[in-house]
């Protein structure tokens, strides 16, 4: 790839590194935990501060409320954040959907809240990797193609969603619908901890178990009592025996509550599980197995067990069509010394929901950094604007129409 027609957009984007990163600082100090939903909004004010100079019509959306157990094995409903829509020249022949997350996984309550350098280069903060600085890049790269004269070339629609670290329960629909209308998608998740991008990502799902007995006196009627705990036990057990039945399949019971005076037998006990599957019939599979599982503690006197939730995002698989995208990013990548190299995750994120709607992506276009997740989460501060140029480069690409979208599966249905 010839980079002289763009040099003067390139050298705009290194011009902007103390921006993005000043940017990505003031973001990573807005605390946005995914259930924070003031916070979120915070940041996706403050983020649209950027985004003036694209003259792009903006949208605010509110999300339908997510449904959750409660501790006393309940639903209720909780609300998120609002979602953000950008978009700009809707009437292009290529269209294409961004996407990036308002949240992270550090609620108010976490005591990582601050931004803090590790030395020169490294900045250490809550979301700085995942992602602030992936929506920094994001702009930036739009912000250079619409300064370009292939602006108008390419359609697209940028969708901010606040509800990705918990699973976009809210925001799925939106994501589906805008993916259906897009020819590609590109999601500014941090890149894999060696600077590769995610090519195949499992599925996961979440669910919960309310398990439900008697309750007696522990001394004087304990044969009344029926033991709940005892119950969701057994259960947790038995699911937990399901890892390494089916290949890629696995179960992680992560959370267990209930109970409550000790000369009390428990009523209630509830485990809170997360499941990830590596093909689409996967699903059916655990499905059936958490049925039977269900099911033993159901044939019991006096006990109940019933499960909650469901898959929130099918496996993500290494299409033809995503391989020829990355073969257009691998030619962007080279033009600027960049190797782009792809791995297998067993990590999901909307890249699994944008597949799911038949439209190829990459996931990984955000900074380069690691341990998130934690309060050891770092961002490399150099890939701000490496990581922009790369963007933006692929969306040159993009906009002169140098993909055969012949070759995507959902435009031939
Ligand atoms: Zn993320």
């Amino acid at each position: 790839m010839n980079l002289s027609p763009y040099q003067s957009e390139l050298d705009w984007i290194d011009s902007q590194q103390q921006t993005m990163l000043e940017a990505t600082i003031e973001l990573a100090r807005i605390n946005s935990g995914s259930w924070n939903a003031q916070g979120v909004n915070r940041v996706g004010e403050h983020l649209l501060k950027y985004c003036e100079t694209l003259r792009v019509k903006q949208r605010l959306i509110d999300l339908p409320p997510v449904e959750e157990i409660d501790k006393n094995g309940e639903i209720r409903q909780r609300n998120v954040g609002r979602a953000i829509r950008l978009q700009k020249h809707p009437g292009a022949d290529r269209q294409i959907m961004l996407c990036g997350h308002l949240d992270t996984v550090f609620p108010q309550s976490d005591s990582f809240q601050s931004v803090d350098w590790l030395d020169d280069y490294t900045l250490n903060g809550p979301g700085v990797c995942d992602m602030k600085s992936g929506l920094l890049i994001m702009i930036h790269a739009l912000l250079a193609l619409e300064q370009s004269p292939l602006a108008g070339r390419l359609g697209w629609t940028v969708i901010l969603n606040p509800d990705e670290e918990i699973g976009s329960p809210s925001s799925a629909a939106l994501i589906a619908d805008t993916a259906a209308h897009a020819q590609a998608g590109l999601v500014f998740e941090p890149a894999l901890p060696d600077g590769s991008f995610a090519g195949q990502r499992k599925g996961s799902g979440n669910f919960s178990a309310v398990a439900r007995g008697r309750a007696a006196h522990a001394g004087r009627d304990i044969e009344r009592g029926r033991n709940a705990i005892r119950a969701l036990c057994d259960f947790v057990a038995a699911l937990d025996e399901l890892n390494g039945q089916r290949e890629g399949v696995t179960f992680n019971p992560a959370h267990v509550s209930g109970g409550g005076a000790l000369n009390q037998v428990p009523d209630l006990a509830i485990a809170r599980f997360n499941i990830r599957t590596e093909h689409h019939d996967d699903e059916h599979w655990v499905q059936q197995q958490l049925r039977r599982l269900a099911g033993e503690i159901n044939e019991r006197d006096g006990l109940s067990l019933k499960i909650h939730g469901g898959f929130t995002r099918p496996p993500k698989l290494l299409t033809p069509a995503n391989q020829a995208l990355f073969g257009l990013l691998a030619e962007c990548g080279s033009s600027l010394d960049l190797q782009v190299r792809y791995s297998k995750t067993g990590g999901c994120c909307d890249g699994n929901n944008i597949a799911a709607a038949g439209t190829p992506n990459i996931d990984t276009l955000g900074g380069e950094g690691g341990h998130i997740h934690s309060s050891e989460e770092f961002l490399v501060v150099s890939s701000l604007s490496r990581r922009c140029k790369l963007t933006a480069l692929l969306l040159f690409s993009l906009a002169k129409g140098h993909l055969d979208y012949q070759l995507w599966p959902h435009l031939e249905r």
